[in-house]
């Protein structure tokens, strides 16, 4: 008996008229209208221990539900236990994440056009990190409150939404990232290829270009390249309009060729780290190979990515950024270790399969 189950049987008025998708489950919601609703609004999720009520905005862990029903603590664990949603046998880690950081996943619209039909609520757990509400709007970042996932909608250079990631924002949950196929196959405005796959999407798109690029078509200013959502929209919060993002770790040739026909210059700002340190060689010698000046943005030495550093920072980075083929000389020997270091651990990992 899954939760959603022991909770009609416990209350079979919440259950009458209730919806399933794969995904969640639709039940009358007990926290308005007495539980009598007409149309079930309330979303129990069946991959994690969590509610959402659509019209009254009430959410939280689904032991609030048998609580409501009158269940005391014991027989609450219990349920949760038998139904591999908490306790011993069940991923208790996950569902005390879920009960210590509830309100990460209350949410506040802010997204005028929704995303997907659902995805209008902004994350809380980055506008507590300090991105602000008008940049998440932007960037058209949304929250997927049955998934528990920040929504990051994929756009080709044309503006057309060809993907939509979705990062967890519970610790452990696996996959990090969701895929977003099946949602996007339901909506007429948005065509997905039969061969659709996560992979080819990251060759092609760079987030945020579809923005940029009118832009530098004009003013020949030069690109800046990141890696990841967030870094490109700190970095764009932080006064730098012309930042984009890899999805993916490396820069495809399809990149190169894209930014080879919207500006001369760029300016690599990829992580500081060792992925970031081989990100910067393969898209170094891609873009010299298309003709573009590219440079390098300088870290402060213990900050790893650019959502560690302040506006300041940011800046200073960008005017102290070295001439490609300067910080290649001086990473040379680095590099060379690092890729033999990762070559050898790809080898070892293919004599020993897991
Ligand atoms: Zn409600």
């Amino acid at each position: 008996m899954s939760a959603v189950e022991a909770l009609f049987s416990l209350v079979p008025q919440l259950g009458e008229g209730s919806k399933p998708s794969s995904e969640y489950v639709l039940i009358r919601c007990p926290f308005h209208g007495g539980g009598m609703e007409h149309t079930p609004s309330c979303s129990v999720s069946k991959l994690a221990p969590v509610f959402f009520c659509h019209s009254c905005l009430e959410s939280g862990h689904i032991s609030r539900l048998f609580k409501l029903a009158g269940l005391g603590r014991d027989s609450i664990d219990r349920i949760l236990r038998s139904t591999g949603m908490g306790g011993a046998s069940g991923p208790a880690g996950l569902a005390r994440d879920i009960k210590q950081n509830v309100d990460l996943y209350r949410g506040t619209f802010i997204l005028d056009d929704a995303i997907l039909d659902t995805y209008r609520l902004a994350p809380e757990e980055l506008l507590r990190k300090g991105y602000e509400k008008k940049t998440l709007r932007h960037f058209e970042v949304g929250f997927d409150y049955t998934n528990l996932r920040i929504t990051f909608p994929l756009r080709n250079v044309y503006g057309q939404l060809v993907g939509v990631s979705g990062r967890t924002v519970v610790a452990g949950m696996e996959p990090r990232y969701k895929i977003y196929v099946e949602e996007l196959r339901r909506r007429p405005d948005v065509k997905i290829p039969d061969d659709y796959s996560m992979d080819s999407t990251k060759k092609a798109v760079l987030w945020h270009a579809h923005v940029v690029r009118p832009f530098l078509f004009r003013s020949n200013d030069p690109i800046i390249i990141t890696e990841g959502f967030k870094a490109c929209m700190w970095t764009y919060q932080s006064g730098f309009e012309n930042v984009t993002a890899l999805v993916g770790l490396s820069l495809s040739k399809q990149h190169a060729e894209l930014i080879a026909t919207a500006t001369k210059q760029v300016y690599l700002f990829l992580d500081n780290n060792t992925a970031g340190l081989l990100g910067t060689f393969i898209a170094g010698d891609k873009l010299l190979a298309v003709g573009r000046e590219v440079f390098v943005m300088k870290y402060p030495d213990d900050r790893g990515q650019p959502d560690d550093l302040n506006e300041i920072e940011i800046e200073d980075a960008y005017i102290n950024a070295v001439p490609y083929l300067t910080w290649r000389e001086q990473h040379g020997k680095q590099y060379i270790y690092e890729n033999e270091n990762r070559r050898r651990n790809w080898r070892a990992s293919r004599q020993n399969p897991v």
